[in-house]
């Protein structure tokens, strides 16, 4: 069988072992000159950037492509787990190391905030129990096939409804349970990683710090971009051809079917298409005269963000490899994104891998990878809003670090909603595809194949089950399962 797919996104690339490791012959289409999509990486003045994801959880999805592949891991690619998933950092003064280890966080909770162990613990027992009863289902398996609804699994979730809190937001379970205002504001912090707002994003997504505190997040010791440089090499080992600078510019159905692509003004047959582009673009671009799924395409994106590379002249101890500095006003911060504007005072992450890589920066510097939240791209004054945005990320910077971090970036590079929808094609330039801030926002995802074209599939972080490494590489799972049963 002869698999063609559009995009070497981390989605794509997954999809491509797979279908590789059953025998079939698999061709990949990558517009750029490199694979990754929005996971890559580059090097400027003798730093190295990770120029997209910055956080690894759940890295048995990873592994179980080696498994599927028939390849041993080890030698590929190695990750390590973190003991501080977080260090937290807010205006007056507090700090806080957030543990890995549930317990051990709980108790510095108490120590620090005078919030009771048991009520950090309660949360997260409530987010394992919502994983218990959604988690396999709703996100490994297709929501838009039959046989997933009669699993006795759905009837179970249905049958505890009022735990899964799809009818409270996250704000509202948070502060019910956790009632501090810091602990409530670090734990809404988890609505963002899929780019929503806390406080419209139903309490079901407190699913997330479940996969942090339960399975762990991890640091893979090459960086993150050497989850794709790993499947990308082990795709080649199975036989996957890639074909890079080559957008595809057509996808070709006849009588209802796809029967292949159209590159370089050339015709290119398959027996199956898989699209790892932002589904928006497949419809609008690649099948203009296909009926298009207008509800689903419309749906309000995911938040996009502003990063700002920078190489610093100095190490700072205080920091780990993730580091959030947050806002006074994280509620105002989300009603601004969703205004389409940058809040004045936002919060700031820092990431850092020379922490752990000394290589990823010359001796006795660090490469800052400084991220905020910003709205998708609706045609704002960018340019504009980055110079502010610049100034306030660095008065903040400096005030709760006690620096003057201006004097000390030796280099700089920048990445908007512009660039990051022309470097990967995402539409608008949000992170995650559609935003999970609306409760049904599950059900409005494009499922893993066309209900109208035959022999038409997608996967990646636009269409089901979601946005972030885990989810697209559950998303070629799915294409997997679906093509075969
Ligand atoms: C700044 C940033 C921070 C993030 N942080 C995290 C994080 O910490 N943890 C996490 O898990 N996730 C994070 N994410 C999200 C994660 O990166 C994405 O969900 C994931 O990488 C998307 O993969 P994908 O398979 O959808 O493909 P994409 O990365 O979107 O790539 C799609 C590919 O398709 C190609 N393409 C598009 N159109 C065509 C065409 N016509 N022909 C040929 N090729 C085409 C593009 O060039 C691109 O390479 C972050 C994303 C960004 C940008």
């Amino acid at each position: 069988m002869k698999i063609g797919i559009i995009g070497a996104g981390i989605g794509g690339i997954a999809t491509a072992v797979r279908m590789a490791s059953r025998g079939y012959e698999v061709s990949v289409f990558e517009a750029n000159s490199y694979p990754g999509g929005k996971l890559s990486e580059f090097s400027i003045n003798g730093y190295r950037f990770d120029a997209g994801p910055s956080l690894f959880t759940m890295p048995q999805y990873v592994e179980e492509l080696f498994d599927v592949a028939g390849v041993n891991m080890n030698g590929h690619f190695q990750y390590e787990r973190l003991d501080v998933v977080c260090n937290y950092f807010w205006e007056d003064g507090k700090r806080l190391s957030a543990f890995a280890d549930k317990h051990k966080f709980a108790a510095t909770i108490e120590e620090n905030l005078s919030v009771e162990k048991g009520k950090v613990l309660e949360l997260l027992a409530s987010s394992q129990k919502k994983y218990e009863l959604t988690g396999r289902i709703f996100l490994e398996k297709s929501l838009h096939r039959l046989s997933t609804w009669l699993d006795i699994k759905v009837l179970k979730a249905i049958f505890h409804l009022p735990q899964l809190d799809i009818f409270s937001s996250m704000n509202e379970v948070n502060q019910k349970i956790l009632q501090h205002p810091k602990l409530v504001q670090l734990f809404n912090r988890y609505a963002t990683y899929n780019g929503s707002n806390p406080y419209k994003a139903p309490g079901l997504l407190n699913i997330i710090p479940h996969f942090e505190y339960e399975f762990g997040a991890y640091f893979p010791r090459a960086g993150m971009y050497s989850i794709t440089k790993s499947l990308y090499e082990l795709a080649k080992e199975k036989g996957v051809k890639f074909h890079f600078n080559t957008k595809v510019e057509e996808i070709i159905v006849e009588k209802n079917k796809a029967i292949g692509i159209k590159v370089n003004d050339e015709t290119r047959y398959f027996d199956k298409i898989v699209s790892n582009m932002d589904v928006f673009n497949a419809y609008r671009k690649l099948l203009p005269e296909q009926k298009h799924p207008h509800k689903i395409l419309k749906q309000q994106k995911s938040t996009s963000a502003l990063i700002f590379y920078w190489g610093i002249k100095k190490i700072f101890p205080e920091l780990d490899l993730h580091n959030i500095l947050f806002s006074d006003n994280y509620k105002k911060e989300f009603e601004d994104l969703e205004n389409g504007i940058i809040y004045s005072d936002p919060t700031v992450y820092i990431n850092i891998t020379s922490k752990y890589n000394t290589y990823d920066a010359p001796q006795d510097c660090e490469n800052w990878f400084t991220m905020i939240n910003v709205p998708f791209n609706a045609g704002q004054d960018w340019d504009t809003m980055i110079a502010v945005a610049r100034k306030s990320i660095i008065e903040k910077i400096n005030r709760i670090l006690k620096i003057d971090i201006e004097s000390l970036i030796e280099c700089e590079a920048i990445l908007d909603p512009r660039t990051i929808e022309s470097k990967t094609q995402s539409h608008l330039g949000s992170l995650y595809g559609t935003s999970s801030s609306n409760r049904m926002a599950a059900f409005f995802r494009h499922a893993n194949f066309s209900d109208q074209i035959s022999n038409l599939y997608f996967c990646g972080g636009s269409v089901h089950p979601g946005g972030g490494i885990p989810l697209c590489l559950l998303s070629a799972k799915i294409v997997d399962e679906v093509m075969h049963n």
